[in-house]
């Protein structure tokens, strides 16, 4: 390997240098929670855990005396207790802070999608670690120093904006801060300035593929690379975005509460996300019982913070449900793969007693061809049965809606009854209009629920 195949030697760590700088960073990061003044969140949290026999000096030499593997995770799954997004909106905005307002020198608010949101404040030496990881990301991405890169997502409080573009521009790309929405800007930005890599969400990217394949492809043909990440997306989607901009599409997952953006990426193999653990230590857990789930079972992720000074945040439980893959890759690093993300605990619905992500539904529907890249979720109560319905409205490409009735009436059957064989309930299939759905620049509401409750 020449040293230009790697922008930190920390991504070829073997899985024993992954544990020795955990230990060490995690011991590091107790370490500042037993010293701060400014916060005594994690202090009482760690001792009502431990039902106040340890003090947190002990906890940190049972950690420091602990130099075997599953040991140390043992002893970190029972003694270190859960944060939840509950506890830090009841500590809203600042009491999380180990240091000294003065410190500080951004900060970032979660978009809100699933209620109030959360912030969270980075010091000097936070916001350079991220910016390196945002680098490290883009680079294993195939990104390199002489690209041009485009942000497309919202800048202010959303950690998309400003967390991807000071990682590109560490990296050393002519860094566009474009923004999200106003299509038409967008592509002349593309076209002005040669842009080779975007940033872009999943929804926003699926809509200006529509658009940019109206345009002849060779208009675009620097463009290469796709970061896409900031919410759940199917196989089928990547697949779409990848042949609409002649672009090879990376999962690149983050979340405020670790920083933003930066956590893990997909290599070139796009087979699952690489997790920097240098820099988390990452679980999957049953939602219901808090157990540690086996490779290769669904559960929730959690997430600990092993750099961050300023505001460091112990087995955050995300909500984000996915599954590890393994610690092995063709391409040669060790960091664990985990699945895309399927989807948030709280995204999925009951209709008829039968459990649904949105995920299940747009890898159905994007495997057909007439469907254009929109649709969207209702939940009605049916006033005769008063049952739930699943009324799903898809939008239908130009070129198939003005066929003839009957074809499209064979079209919404053969719809209900894809949906129907993967989620086992009938869903009310309504074809509309190509560009009739409501679009969204930022992170798109896919399910609107009309029940009564
Ligand atoms: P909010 O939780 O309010 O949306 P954030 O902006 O911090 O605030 O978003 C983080 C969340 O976005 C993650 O917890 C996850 O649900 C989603 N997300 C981020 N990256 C991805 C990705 N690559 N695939 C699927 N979901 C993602
Ligand atoms: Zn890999």
């Amino acid at each position: 390997m020449t040293k230009k195949d790697f922008y930190s030697k920390a991504e070829f760590f073997t899985p024993d240098e992954i544990f020795d700088i955990q230990k060490q960073r995690f011991i590091n990061i107790l370490n500042i929670i037993k010293n701060t003044k400014f916060s005594n969140f994690y202090q009482q949290k760690i001792l009502q855990h431990n039902q106040n026999k340890l003090t947190l000096d002990n906890v940190i030499a049972k950690f420091n005396n602990c130099n075997d593997k599953a040991d140390f995770y043992n002893l970190f799954n029972q003694l270190i207790p859960f944060t939840t997004k509950q506890d830090l909106r009841e500590n809203y905005p600042d009491k999380l802070c180990c240091f000294d307002k003065k410190n500080y020198v951004r900060l970032h608010c979660s978009s809100g999608t699933t209620g109030n949101p959360t912030a969270i404040f980075y010091t000097k030496a936070d916001l350079d670690k991220w910016a390196d990881l945002m680098a490290r990301s883009l680079f294993v991405a195939g990104v390199r120093p002489d690209d041009v890169f485009q942000n497309m997502s919202g800048y202010g409080l959303f950690t998309g904006g400003l967390g991807i573009h000071q990682g590109a521009e560490k990296l050393g790309c002519l860094t566009i801060p474009a923004g999200a929405g106003n299509s038409k800007r967008q592509i002349k930005l593309l076209q002005d300035f040669g842009v080779t890599v975007i940033h872009i969400l999943p929804s926003y990217a699926l809509h200006i593929a529509e658009i940019i394949s109206e345009y002849k492809k060779h208009q675009f043909s620097n463009l290469r690379i796709a970061i896409v990440g900031a919410e759940p997306y199917s196989e089928e989607s990547r697949q779409r975005i990848q042949n609409a901009l002649g672009v090879k599409v990376f999962n690149n997952f983050g979340l405020s509460e670790m920083n933003g953006p930066g956590v893990g990426i997909e290599c070139q193999q796009q087979n699952g996300i690489h997790i920097w653990e240098d820099s988390f230590i990452a679980e999957i857990i049953n939602p219901q019982t808090c157990e540690i789930l086996p490779n290769g079972e669904i559960g929730e992720l959690v997430l600990t913070t092993l750099t961050r000074e300023g505001m460091p945040i112990l087995r955050y439980r995300t909500r984000d449900l996915t599954k590890i893959l393994g610690n092995d890759c063709p391409c040669g690093r060790n960091h664990l793969r985990i699945d895309r993300i399927l989807g948030r605990s709280d995204d999925m619905f009951i209709v008829r007693g039968v459990n649904i992500f949105p995920m299940q539904i747009e890898n159905i529907l994007m495997n057909f061809q007439q469907i254009s890249n929109n649709y969207v979720i209702m939940l009605q109560t049916n006033p005769q049965s008063n049952l739930d319905d699943l009324h799903i409205k898809v939008e239908i490409k130009n070129e198939f809606f003005s066929e003839d009735i009957r074809q499209l009436q064979n079209l919404q059957k053969a719809i209900e009854s894809a949906l129907h064989d993967e989620i086992l309930v009938r869903p009310i299939i309504e074809l509309v209009q190509h560009n009739s759905l409501p679009k969204s620049d930022g992170k798109v509401k896919r399910v609107i629920d009309l029940r009564q409750k």
